[in-house]
């Protein structure tokens, strides 16, 4: 990894430029560079074939003044210490940008889900709880789904930790299935609240958004409901969608249902029948409104960033852009809606999911979308006016208002000055 793109040290360079015009002190700023706490372990899996296999796994809680930590766990081939560090980073300016009482965490197996078989993968997620088990708990870090996990892995982990301590604790995870005390509404909750930041975005920028083009990258979670609210909402022709195989075009709009079908079908959104097969590069430069990236970090580089036409990007994935690509984007004129604002709804519907737990009470999905609504909004209305203030990207007006709250927090609580 070139360290142009070692999404730590990106995270570190965001975080610097944020501490100089914040004015904060240098211990202040050396405080918030790194992660608090650490634990690299392995996870030995007995597989199918009788054979053990040895996983390398992270957890890194990067900072909770402002609450426990929270984030999500991801099962990736190419996981690193440091793309964790850098995510756990992200997850401390994401709560804190939509004002919930949450630090910042991050969680990471190197495997390749896809590849194993549903028993190993539960024994895979059982062993992970394991091994964090003494270090999480509802009251200090709370794990929930990234990057290939889901609610049924969140369901394993829940009921070994619930076996390890011997209590019912479900608010120990987040993203749970409904069956088992998840929140309604958590399922979309990460491209319903990026939909609504795009809303507000084309009420300042005075755009219409009825019929207009947008393009996803990632067909997960997020990309397939983007796809769907996108429409549903906002009235978007979704002409281009795509995955780790490869991208799909149709310039008269791609249908939803047909296309989630054929991917649960073929594994792929690729050779979709009616559509021109393009490649995910391709799809990032194509002419649209809006542009969502919805895979992984890394992707909006100086290399391609002049090329990309869209009005704006919505990250939905964590960390897309580099700052190099930032400020080209900013120079053009393109409205990014930095990734955690923009995909800050996962996280805002995991904390209603814990309030509910803790109160053992539930909500009404009403309720659900009307609270995720008005955090996003006003979220997304504080970084905006940030950015018009200060002159500066959305990105770095993100970290103004998050990085001032969660260094409010450590003072007060005299960690450093
Ligand atoms: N993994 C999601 C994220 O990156 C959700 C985290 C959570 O719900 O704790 O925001």
């Amino acid at each position: 990894m070139t360290s142009q793109l070692n999404p730590f040290e990106i995270s570190q360079r965001q975080l610097d430029e944020a501490a100089a015009l914040l004015g904060l002190s240098p211990a202040m700023h050396a405080f918030l560079r790194v992660p608090m706490r650490e634990l690299q372990f392995t996870i030995p899996v007995q597989m199918d074939d009788g054979n053990f296999e040895i996983f390398q796994a992270f957890r890194v809680q990067y900072n909770d003044a402002r609450g426990p930590a929270k984030g999500g766990i991801r099962f990736h081939p190419q996981e690193t210490v440091d793309t964790v560090r850098a995510l756990s980073a992200w997850m401390t300016w994401k709560t804190s940008v939509v004002d919930i009482p949450l630090g910042g965490s991050k969680g990471g197996v190197i495997c390749d889900p896809r590849s194993l078989s549903t028993g190993e993968l539960e024994r895979l997620s059982r062993g992970y709880m394991r091994k964090v088990a003494y270090f999480i708990g509802p009251d200090k870090d709370v794990p929930a789904p990234d990057v290939y996990t889901t609610p049924q892995i969140m369901a394993w982990m829940l009921d070994e930790y619930e076996v390890i301590t011997g209590h019912h604790l479900p608010g120990v995870i987040t993203g749970k299935p409904v069956p088992l005390f998840g929140s309604l509404g958590r399922g979309d909750a990460t491209a319903r609240g990026g939909i609504y930041t795009v809303r507000e975005a084309a009420k300042v920028l005075s755009l219409d958004l009825q019929g207009a083009a947008a393009a996803i990258q990632g067909y997960g979670n997020a990309g397939q409901f983007a796809h769907q609210l996108g429409r549903d909402l906002l009235g978007l022709k979704i002409v281009a969608i795509s995955d780790t195989k490869g991208g799909i075009y149709d310039e008269k709009g791609l249908d939803f249902e047909a296309a989630r079908a054929w991917k649960q079908e073929t594994g792929s959104v690729v050779n979709f029948p009616g559509a021109k097969n393009i490649t995910n590069a391709e799809l990032l430069e194509l002419p649209v409104t809006v542009l969502v990236p919805a895979a992984l970090e890394g992707m909006i580089t100086a290399e391609n960033a002049g090329r990309i036409q869209a009005k704006i990007v919505a990250e939905l994935a964590n960390g897309p852009t580099t700052p190099e690509a930032d400020q080209i984007l900013f120079q053009r004129g393109a409205y990014v809606i930095p990734d955690f604002l923009c995909n800050a709804g996962g996280v805002t519907v995991s904390y209603f999911e814990q309030v509910q737990n803790a109160y053992n009470f539930y909500w009404k999905i009403e309720e659900v979308y009307e609270r995720l609504d008005a955090r996003m909004t006003t979220a997304f209305h504080a970084v905006h006016e940030m950015a018009e203030a200060r002159k500066v990207h959305n990105r770095l007006a993100a970290y103004l208002v998050a990085v001032k709250r969660v260094a409010e927090a450590v003072a007060t609580r005299g960690w450093a000055r």
